[in-house]
């Protein structure tokens, strides 16, 4: 995937809403023998909905879900955009900070507050989740769900838990990928529970959970390793690395200005099946499929 500085639209592929960055894009289509696909927002809506708001011991829910609503805002992540939906009253925010991957922070109410993935909590933070906590976000999670850890002045306060569901064309899309020969791999960064619902819906049964945004760039790299051509199908700032190391990086137009510029083809339609058009479309030009 060799970035350039401009989006060419090529006849039929334009009318189908389909950018290539290049002619030699389509000779690349070719070769490719392995689709990895993101799931939020890619395989996914992406437009993610609260479920629950859980308190620790001793704290308020209600709390919680406002301060972990203020924290949010300043983020497009989906999980952000579901969290903050629920937003009432006016906050004081400041010093926002979104990491990719991970979660967010900032300072509401002159409290710092942090909202994303536990083990970031943990580990990078110090901030264990206590016990009744750990058990509510593993039944959660075993039941598909993201779960957002919420801490504030040094404890976590709660758990924010939002869930997400197919894209309608999706599982017509990984069949569409199957029969122009290729293996689908559905890679993200959300828990185990949620990657495998969403896979086993999808029809996809190789599944990389709770992958970092550089651990995305690496099992593109492995899959590379062994002897894969890899096309790499995803929307959001995390997969922006990924994409750009893939053999073929198709980004969702829906998604965000870094997905795009790191990728070879942009699909202009909300839909996986867009990103098989794209496909069959390059390759139909080279005359390998009629
Ligand atoms: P995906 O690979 O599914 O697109 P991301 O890499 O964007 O997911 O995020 C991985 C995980 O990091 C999320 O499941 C969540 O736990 C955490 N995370 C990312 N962004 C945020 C955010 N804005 N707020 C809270 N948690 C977040
Ligand atoms: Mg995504």
């Amino acid at each position: 995937a060799t970035p350039t500085a401009l989006l060419v639209g090529t006849g039929r592929g334009s009318q189908l809403g389909i950018l290539i960055r290049g002619p030699q894009v389509l000779e690349e289509t070719r070769r490719i023998d392995t689709i990895v696909l993101d799931k939020t927002g890619t395989v996914t809506t992406g437009h993610m909905t609260l479920l629950d708001v859980i308190a620790a011991p001793g704290e308020d829910a209600g709390e919680v879900g406002r301060l972990a609503a203020a924290a949010e805002s300043g983020s497009e992540h989906p999980i952000a955009r579901a969290i903050s939906a629920a937003a009432v009253g006016p906050h004081a925010v400041e010093s926002f900070q979104s990491h990719s991957g991970y979660g967010v922070q900032a300072i509401v109410d002159g409290r710092v507050v942090l909202a994303g993935r536990s083990s970031w909590l943990r580990e990078q933070w110090g901030l264990d989740t206590e016990s009744t906590l750990t058990t509510a976000q593993d039944a959660a999670e075993n039941d598909g769900k993201t779960v957002i850890a919420v801490a504030w002045d040094g404890n976590v306060r709660g758990l924010a838990v939002v869930g997400d569901v197919l894209k309608p064309g999706s599982v017509v899309a990984v069949t569409e990928f199957r029969k122009l020969g290729l293996r689908p791999v559905l890679l993200t960064g959300d828990n185990a529970g949620a990657a495998q619902l969403i896979g086993a819906a999808a029809g996809i049964a190789d599944i990389r959970s709770e992958v970092t945004p550089e651990g995305k760039l690496n099992v593109i790299r492995e899959l590379q390793a062994e002897g894969r051509t890899v096309a790499m199908v995803g929307d959001g700032v995390n997969d922006a690395a990924a994409l750009a190391a893939a053999d073929l990086g198709i980004a969702m137009g829906t998604g965000t200005d870094a997905a795009i510029a790191a990728a070879d083809i942009t699909v202009m339609r909300d839909d996986l099946g867009a990103a098989a058009d794209a496909l069959r479309l390059s390759r139909r030009t080279f005359g390998i499929i009629k």
